[in-house]
């Protein structure tokens, strides 16, 4: 596996013979991740991934500062599965110059949600995801279904620019207990990572319910939102939406096998986010 910093060396590196996969990641690896490479490697021929915590993602308060760095971890265990290149470029390299053209997506998708919360955030995603895309070309990108409206906007990202490549959403890779793996459980103390398992709980029963078919999603919402209110959590939202452009569910509308349950929350320092589709 071979690892390079700058975009020359990175071109140097691609293969024009075989198929590539991209796999963005913003490092500090875990099980969840790997999984993607391995969805990677059944997708095509060349295997690469990147590592770039992108600060554009971050507003002042967020964690861009002690976001966990642990580069050469995360190539031993990229390379134990098979991933054939790592592009780890620093901030210097991916902005030369202050970012100042931007991929604005549509605020009906991206405003919602964590764009509701973390404004900007996936303009911020979208812009380094079409520089990634520019630098590695790749025929296959894999993404997170754990952070569900990222995966839900790269794929209308890439139809509505007519990029040619596919978009394939991995399902969460989630420990024991139902808790997805994120780079932010390390954040939790032993206390908080017991209790934090009770947001896939919450997820599991409202999904569990519209399947015996319940259909009043707002008590359901209602009540997820108290019981962890209660458990110490402060919930920013727990929502359930269509799957594919993430609004409410009309009155009436088919909600098992449509839909996806979202949740985030804080649990101390540490915000989590999760979903189960429906
Ligand atoms: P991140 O480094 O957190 O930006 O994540 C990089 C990619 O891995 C994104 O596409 C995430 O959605 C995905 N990812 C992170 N955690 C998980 C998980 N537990 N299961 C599946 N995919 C994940």
């Amino acid at each position: 596996m071979k690892v390079v910093h700058t975009i020359a060396d990175l071109r140097a590196q691609l293969s024009n013979r075989s198929k590539r996969v991209l796999v963005p990641t913003m490092g500090n690896l875990h099980e969840g991740h790997l999984r993607l490479i391995d969805t990677a490697r059944r997708h095509g021929e060349q295997v690469i991934a990147s590592i770039f915590v992108n600060r554009l993602l971050f507003a002042p308060h967020e964690d861009f500062d002690r976001y966990p760095r642990t580069l050469e971890r995360d190539c031993e265990m990229l390379a134990s599965r098979g991933c054939d290149l790592v592009f780890a470029p620093d901030e210097k390299e991916l902005y030369p110059q202050p970012q100042t053209f931007k991929v604005h997506p549509d605020p009906a998708l991206a405003d919602i949600l964590e764009g509701h919360f973390r404004p900007g955030f996936f303009t911020g995603v979208c812009t380094v995801v079409m520089k990634l895309l520019s630098c590695v070309q790749p025929d296959v990108a894999i993404f997170g279904q754990k952070d569900y409206q990222q995966w839900r906007i790269m794929e209308r990202l890439v139809n509505q620019f007519a990029l040619p490549l596919q978009i394939v959403g991995e399902p969460t890779c989630r420990a024991e207990d139902g808790l997805a793996l994120s780079s932010r459980n390390a954040y939790l103390n032993p206390t908080e990572r017991v209790q934090a398992a009770q947001l896939s709980t919450q997820l599991r029963q409202i999904a569990e319910a519209l399947r015996s078919g319940a259909t009043d999603t707002s008590t359901l919402e209602a009540q997820a939102t108290q019981t962890l209110n209660d458990q110490g959590w402060k919930v920013d939202y727990v929502t359930v939406r269509r799957r594919m452009d993430l609004l409410p569910p009309a009155p009436g509308e088919a909600l098992a096998g449509a839909c996806v349950v979202l949740a985030a929350a804080r649990m101390g320092q540490t915000r989590l986010i999760d979903n189960l589709e429906v």
